[in-house]
């Protein structure tokens, strides 16, 4: 019998129980820091994982003690069958709940497949309020579709959520203000992730990254000052707080001034079916080839296991170390 809802320890002793599902490398947009076109090599078919692979993964992970799912890309939302495929990991017992993060392009018209599937929580990347700007970031001009997305999202009731912002010094710092004035009469929570070194593009300069510290005295010198907000259950590294009187949630999520690896509680699997253990280190441990090798699922949960026994304690960006991992960010999953 398998003994669910207890989380597995890493070596660390922090307790794992979180899994982040990349399920396909492909995207609608080619976001400048993420995936230039100059680097759009996309992964061939038959080297992406299947549905029923990623839920034999999913299984047996769940029996090791994780309990949450997020499923990313790339834009998941691109791959065929993918509500599909989340209402189906809902049904696995000792599965708490499964969330997506999206670039919001498709989701004014995916929204209530989603919504049927299961979905309650939403993550939406997105850097720009200005369509122009929209465009020079993510090369498309879907601006529009985007806001419609988030549009759909708040009148079918998902809840929490979350725009996830990364300012960049020179390409979007300006509109820090205006993101934060979205939580002024929408329950948005809206989250100033600092600028990581992830994919060995050479967008990444220290001197671009805007600390969690800068990003807040903006928003206080806009808004006023932030009160403290008690944060939801699954609220992640996010440190979070209102504007007074303030619909929505104001977050910071500082893994280059503040990490947070002491409590992280994720592994990621990517679209190849690779175990990652570290978002900023590239150890990967490969599942697929046994699995299409025929392996037994004891296999499985060793390799599982052995990216516990190899998840680093921290990463070392910020204490000097410039250089993140080598894979793009729409490679890993976020
Ligand atoms: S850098 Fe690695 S250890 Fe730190 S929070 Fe991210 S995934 Fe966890």
């Amino acid at each position: 019998m398998v003994d669910f809802f207890m989380p597995i320890l890493d070596r660390q002793n922090r307790a794992i129980d979180y899994l982040r599902v990349s399920v396909t490398d492909r995207c609608n947009l080619a976001c400048t820091y993420c995936k230039p076109r100059t680097q759009m090599r996309e992964l061939p078919h038959n080297e992406i994982l299947r549905y029923e692979e990623i839920g034999r993964i999913v299984l047996r992970a769940v029996a090791l003690g994780i309990t949450r799912v997020r499923i990313t890309g790339g834009e998941p939302l691109v791959r065929r069958g993918v509500t599909d495929f989340i209402a189906s990991l809902r049904d696995v017992p000792g599965i708490e709940d499964v969330s997506i993060t999206t670039n919001g392009v498709l989701l004014e018209e995916m929204a209530d497949a989603l919504r049927a599937a299961g979905v309650s929580r939403l993550n939406i990347s997105l850097d720009s309020l200005r369509r122009s700007r929209f465009r020079e970031i993510t090369g498309s001009d879907a601006w529009d579709a985007v806001w419609r997305g988030i549009r759909r999202a708040e009148d079918l009731g998902f809840r929490p959520i979350k725009i996830n912002v990364v300012p960049v010094k020179g390409l979007n710092d300006d509109e820090i203000a205006d993101f934060a004035r979205l939580t002024l009469d929408r329950a948005l929570h809206v989250r100033f992730i600092e600028f990581m070194p992830i994919g060995s593009n050479d967008r990444w300069h220290r001197d671009e990254c805007i600390t969690t510290d800068r990003i807040r005295a903006v928003i206080e010198s806009a808004l006023g000052p932030l009160e403290p907000y008690t944060s939801e259950r699954w609220a992640g590294p996010s440190d979070n707080y209102r504007v007074r009187r303030g619909q929505g949630i104001i977050g910071f999520i500082s893994p280059l001034t503040k990490h947070f690896c002491a409590a992280c509680r994720r592994l990621r699997l990517t679209p190849e079916g690779k175990i990652r253990p570290c978002l900023l280190s590239d150890t990967e441990i490969d599942i697929k080839s046994p699995m299409r090798g025929g392996c037994r699922d004891e296999e499985i949960d060793r390799l599982l296991r052995l990216a516990l026994e190899l998840k680093p304690e921290r990463h070392y960006i910020g204490d000097g170390e410039t250089q993140g991992c080598r894979r793009t960010m729409s490679s890993i999953g976020g």
